[in-house]
């Protein structure tokens, strides 16, 4: 590599760091097998430090007896215990290499893949509700069925506040009903978008199959109830989790409290350094204030007399976006190019004719032949604010999103539910109907007594209410991804919406949006099942040649 002379290293050093590193001679190289505690800290060194990573790591860490490296290294492997003890063991001197780094972000220096099982839809989305430093994955409601029993039957979640309550039996009794619906139901769906699209010759049975229950499983999945039991992993580092646990704690939910402590526990096995802050007095603190402020906020509103507008179909508002926003962009795709301060830039800007902006413009989008071509940071500079009424099945998707801001309401029944229409043709809309209102009952006498716990019986075919401010560069992101042909027919409608909201305000910024699928489709997966088979084809024929 250019200008890089491998550093001198005795046989023996070699033979203690090969172990630790992809390479001991060249400048890039990764580190391995080692605790996260003690690549953090050895990163945290680094940056204060004249000496390589390679040369820390033996000196500093290796050859000191205070580090108790052999014994955490040969923990890894062992029992949660066994690393525990060896993490703890050494612990001041984590501590001081950590202190010494002196920055929050020290936090960022160690990771944990994360598995929170049998929680339920409302603290998945806590937990993915998160921007940066955690990435989540949940268990899909298109490809996964949720009706299959468990030791307690159905799989949601028998909420303690409600259990303890008068509403038990109730409850039980209409979150049976949605899932029993559910199951009925799904046979039947099948069945007719069997005879309805019929599998040609070019598609597999395997794509065809899988095609198919992903539809049903689309069309059914409003008859699932916010209490519905998943799996979310997360991958993410210790500041991440540090904040997850503190938000968690604030939450007006039991199970999320509970779920708080948990993830503690857990982490502290594998990340202890870089989550001890969560459980101190300052994350403690934090908790209390971030829920003392919602419940004050909520105190206020409360006070707030107004009749709720109609809401019964899927709006997508823009309700605010920048009137120069055309200019500021251009100002901004000039920037990194000019030595002018940035209101100069504007004032050039302001001055040109619309088409000379225009022309601009079409020239930093350049050619896209992909989604995955994505404009350059200039396009961060417009904004838009949108208030969306869409089901809360659209919604669990689009939150998914981290590079914008969103915040929904609460889940609730008022806003009504969406059927999907095939259900009308299919001649078994009235039984999903009837779960679902006898669910909005459920939901309503609960309110009165626990707001927050209600929300649990909410179904995901009700619709929900949520912001979202985003830039343009996220705008085209969203909109693209989210209006691909393997999408789900709800939250496609939203991002073409949104698609057409921009383009009403701002014509020559959202032209550049070239990926964005206005059409509707039968079978959604249909076209990605053909695709996995041609791959899978194409892998068999290089492995068989
Ligand atoms: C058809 C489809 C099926 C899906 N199925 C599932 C499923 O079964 N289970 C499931 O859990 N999710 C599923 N998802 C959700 C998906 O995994 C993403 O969470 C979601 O689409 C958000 O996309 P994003 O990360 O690209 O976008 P954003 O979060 O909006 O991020 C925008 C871009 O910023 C960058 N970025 C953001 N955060 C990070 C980060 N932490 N690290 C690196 N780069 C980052 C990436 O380039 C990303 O594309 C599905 C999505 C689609 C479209």
């Amino acid at each position: 590599m250019f200008g890089y002379y491998p550093e001198d290293f005795t046989p023996q050093e070699r033979a203690l760091l090969q172990p630790f590193v992809t390479n001991v001679d060249r400048p890039v190289f990764c580190l391995r097998n080692l605790p996260e505690v003690v690549k953090g800290a050895l990163f945290a060194r680094y940056s204060r430090s004249t000496k390589s990573l390679r040369r820390l790591l033996l000196d500093e860490f290796i050859s000191e007896p205070e580090s108790g490296f052999a014994a955490i290294v040969s923990a890894v492997g062992e029992s949660p215990a066994a690393q525990l003890i060896a993490a703890r063991q050494a612990e001041a001197f984590y501590e001081r290499v950590l202190i010494g780094y002196g920055d929050d972000s020290v936090a960022e220096l160690g990771g944990a893949h994360l598995a929170c099982e049998g929680v339920s839809n409302i603290a998945a989305k806590l937990l993915e509700d998160s921007r940066l430093g955690l990435s989540p994955l949940e268990k899909s409601t298109r490809y996964v069925r949720f009706d299959l029993p468990g030791p307690d039957g159905y799989p949601y979640l028998r909420e303690p506040v409600i259990m303890g309550s008068p509403f038990a039996a109730r409850y039980v009794a209409g979150m049976d009903r949605l899932f029993a619906t559910y199951s009925a139901l799904l046979a039947p769906v099948q069945a007719w978008l069997q005879h309805q699209f019929p599998r040609d010759e070019t598609t597999t049975p395997r794509a065809y199959r899988q095609a198919i229950q992903a539809k049903a499983l689309d069309m059914l999945r409003g008859l699932l109830p916010m209490a519905t039991q998943t799996n979310v992993g997360l991958f993410g580092n210790g500041r991440a989790f540090e904040y997850l646990i503190i938000k968690l704690a604030a939450a007006p939910f039991a199970e999320a409290r509970a779920l708080s402590e948990a993830i503690q526990t857990e982490l502290d096995y594998v990340i202890p350094a870089f989550v001890k802050r969560a459980r101190s007095e300052r994350g403690r603190a934090y908790a209390a204030y971030l829920s003392a402020t919602r419940e004050q906020a909520a105190r206020l509103a409360a006070q707030i007399d107004a009749e709720l507008p109609p809401g019964d179909t899927v709006t997508v508002q823009l309700v605010d976006y920048d009137p120069q926003a055309e200019e500021k962009l251009v100002a901004a795709i000039f920037y990194p190019h000019l030595d002018l301060p940035l209101t100069a830039i504007r004032e050039l800007v302001a001055a040109m004719p619309d088409h000379e902006r225009q022309t601009i413009i079409a020239a930093a989008v350049g050619e896209r032949v992909s989604r995955f071509h994505r404009p350059g940071r200039a396009f961060e500079e417009p904004y838009y604010t949108f208030d969306i009424l869409a089901d809360i099945g659209a919604y669990r998707d689009l939150q998914r999103h981290r590079v914008l801001t969103q915040e929904r309401q609460r889940f609730t029944v008022v806003h009504g539910f969406v059927t999907p229409p095939e259900l009308e043709l299919i001649g078994v809309a009235d039984q999903y109907r009837a779960a679902l209102e006898q669910a909005a009952e459920l939901v309503t006498d609960l309110e009165r007594h626990f707001p927050h716990e209600a929300q649990y019986a909410v179904p995901f075919a009700f619709r929900i209410r949520w912001r979202v401010k985003l830039n343009l560069r996220e705008a085209y992101h969203l909109i693209e991804l989210r209006s691909a042909r393997q999408g789900h027919p709800s939250y496609r409608a939203v991002a073409q919406m949104m698609f057409r909201a921009i383009s009403a305000v701002h014509p020559a910024l959202a032209a550049g949006m070239r990926f964005v699928d206005q059409r509707d489709y039968d079978l959604e997966r249909l076209a990605a099942e053909q695709r996995i088979d041609q791959k899978r084809q194409q892998l068999e024929q290089q492995n068989g040649s």
